[in-house]
């Protein structure tokens, strides 16, 4: 999906950048998190990412209401008509975007307590690169880079592609993404070629399980992943583990069996990941539900335990380099 400014100017959504990342690539790094995402898992962490367009968060706690402040309604050129809305006791509402906001964000820019959030800025090409480029003191001393995520980097593929081309050509940088990959092969290609290392998830091996978890099967995403490989992409896998929905013995082998025959050498490390509840306050802010709230995981010493058997059941069956957690070195 394509975006453009008011000047017809390509843009990416972005939900936030952070800098002096650690965990998305070696070295330190500049992260951008892109708007999108076409998966539906339930224990998503960053749920202000999937919907591929920019919407506006709430934070009842920290607005003074209508009746004391106000200024979102006063700016919002819409009057009566604003999606802005408080109930009865000044609380301020979930905000449902509708399509008559004119997506001027006059709202969010006015108010003075942090009660509005825009979740999703648009950036032209050079203010990305302005970014990416302000921190290569720390790039060169780290082996680092600038590393596109989400949501899912793949829902804006064409402004990936661009913005990567011009971290090698113009500025230099290492360049990492991380993606769920399931998307059409020749937008793959066209990310890759400017991707020095890139990170795909596997969440679950069986496709109808993968269906019933994250909403769509993973063929495609498997196919891509092997495809990757193949053109020898350098590749981290990684796998989220929550207990009781994708921890089996069999599927980590099943993980295994497809790293050891399709990704082979292309494979720089598998990073067993430990389930956090995360993403809980953002959905909030979104008038969503997580929807695990009932879910009461084992203990974080007891998933820390399970992720190192797993660890080393793989290691000594299948003899393929498994991380627990995002926080080693990655070679360079
Ligand atoms: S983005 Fe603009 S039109 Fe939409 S609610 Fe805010 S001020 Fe009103
Ligand atoms: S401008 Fe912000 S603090 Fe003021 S009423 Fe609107 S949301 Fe609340």
């Amino acid at each position: 999906m394509e975006h453009t400014n008011r000047d017809g100017q390509p843009v990416a959504i972005i939900t936030d950048i952070q800098r002096y990342t650690i965990h998305d690539g070696p070295g330190i790094r500049t992260e951008f998190f892109f708007k999108g995402c076409p998966l539906s898992c339930p224990w998503c962490s960053n749920p202000e990412t999937v919907r591929p367009y920019p919407e506006i968060g709430v934070y009842p706690t920290k607005c003074m209401g209508k009746q004391k402040c106000g200024w979102c309604l006063k700016e919002c050129p819409l009057g009566n008509d604003s999606p802005i809305a408080f109930d009865s006791d000044d609380n301020l509402l979930p905000v449902i975007m509708r399509d008559e906001c004119k997506g001027c964000y006059k709202c969010v820019d006015a108010c003075p307590g942090g009660g509005l959030k825009l979740w999703g800025k648009s950036y032209t090409m050079d203010e990305m690169l302005k970014l990416a480029n302000q921190d290569r003191s720390f790039y060169e001393r780290t082996g680092g880079g600038v590393t596109v995520s989400g949501g899912d980097v793949m829902m804006q593929w064409e402004f990936a592609a661009d913005f990567l081309r011009e971290c090698h050509e113009q500025l230099h940088i290492n360049t990492c993404m991380e993606t769920e990959v399931l998307c059409p092969q020749e937008h793959l290609d066209a990310v890759l070629a400017h991707t020095d290392l890139a990170i795909f998830d596997i969440k679950h091996i069986d496709s109808a399980a993968h269906r019933k978890l994250c909403g769509v099967p993973n063929e495609r995403i498997l196919e891509n992943i092997a495809h990757a490989a193949k053109i020898g992409t350098r590749i981290v896998i990684r796998t989220p583990v929550v207990p009781g929905y994708n921890d089996s013995e069999e599927n980590i082998r099943g993980i295994a069996s497809f790293i050891r025959d399709s990704i082979g050498g292309s494979l720089v490390q598998w990073q067993l990941l430990m389930f956090r509840k995360l993403g809980v306050e953002k959905l909030d802010s979104l008038g969503r539900e997580y929807q695990m709230s009932d879910y009461e995981p084992p203990s974080s010493e007891d998933r820390q335990a399970q992720l190192e058997k797993l660890r080393d059941m793989v290691s000594s069956e299948y003899g393929i380099e498994v991380a627990v957690g995002s926080d080693g070195k990655l070679p360079l």
